[in-house]
């Protein structure tokens, strides 16, 4: 089942198309149309229109283009239903109740990953304070971590072999689900084996603070020094920054961009709280996006 044609006109009638895109790309009027930068690929003179009698956009350098729906769900990277239901919320229209069996397994999935990302984050912090965790602790004395800065962060560390994936099974959470999580897998003799084992860990949330993944830090001198989740059903690295739910931009109106977890967490320490740093290497377009759209202001990158 979807939504019938109907319904979704009435949403694409009452979301003009140039203001949602506004949003996102600044736009300037040339005649009928509107035109800025591309924000799905790297420009410097923009080839990116958006045609308000027709209601539709088209990039002349990529060749991507579609109406309102096509738009929101191709910069937010959610379906096509969701892009559908973000705009009747805005517009205010009241939606049938959607029963596609598909979505509606999917929805429960990650309502569960989300669970089974909130139980590791406690648990992982909890473990912290642990007579096993020896070695992260004297690594946070020497970063000069305080406990209230532990708390914030909810800094943890991972323990042995299969411990959270038992912790997990006696939380009640299914194979699938915590598969899915990735933060445990499954290897070839079908046993579970932790993701992440002996590191310390900081769960990385979206903006609205829910735990949608971690990053371990080794404590001894392993390679890599680094691991975080792989992407997954509530995880997508280019589209998250970690600081992104406690950051805030504060008098300056700026937000600075720095390298890692732990620069974040000393800033933050120190009162600076207007920081973020990006999840894998390139700070990219998108991740760019988020912090205008979320501060609605610039960022400096460090
Ligand atoms: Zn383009």
């Amino acid at each position: 089942m979807r939504y019938s044609d109907e319904i979704i006109d009435e949403v694409r009638q009452t979301n003009d198309i140039v203001d949602i895109v506004s949003q996102y790309v600044h736009l300037k009027r040339s005649g009928r149309n509107f035109f800025g930068l591309c924000p799905f690929h790297n420009e410097k003179s923009p080839s990116f229109s958006v045609s308000p009698d027709k209601q539709i956009f088209h990039c002349f350098g990529c060749g991507v283009g579609g109406n309102v729906f096509t738009f929101l769900s191709k910069i937010e990277g959610i379906s096509f239903i969701e892009a559908v239901q973000s705009l009747a919320e805005r517009a205010n229209i009241q939606l049938p109740t959607l029963q596609n069996s598909q979505d509606t397994y999917k929805e429960e999935l990650k309502a569960k990953v989300y669970k089974v990302n909130e139980f590791t984050a406690q648990f992982y912090h909890e473990n912290l304070y642990k007579p096993e965790a020896k070695l992260a602790q004297e690594y946070i004395k020497k970063r000069k971590l305080t406990n209230n800065t532990l708390k914030a962060f909810r800094i943890g560390f991972s323990g042995k072999f299969d411990e959270l994936y038992n912790a997990l099974k006696k939380q009640g959470f299914e194979e699938k689900e915590i598969l899915e999580s990735g933060l445990v897998n499954r290897n070839d003799n079908g046993k579970y084996i932790d993701r992440y084992r002996n590191r310390l860990m900081f769960p990385i949330c979206d903006a609205r603070g829910r735990v949608i993944a971690f990053g371990g830090r080794v404590l001894d001198d392993s390679k890599p020094k680094y691991i975080n989740s792989p992407e997954n059903i509530v995880y997508s690295k280019g589209r998250n920054l970690f600081g992104l739910n406690v950051a805030k931009k504060g008098d300056t109106k700026k937000i600075l961009v720095v390298e890692g977890y732990m620069d974040v967490i000393s800033l933050h320490q120190r009162g600076i709280t207007n920081v973020v740093a990006p999840l894998r290497n390139s700070f990219n377009t998108t991740a760019r996006l988020v912090i205008k759209k979320k501060f609605r202001t610039n960022y400096i990158k460090f």
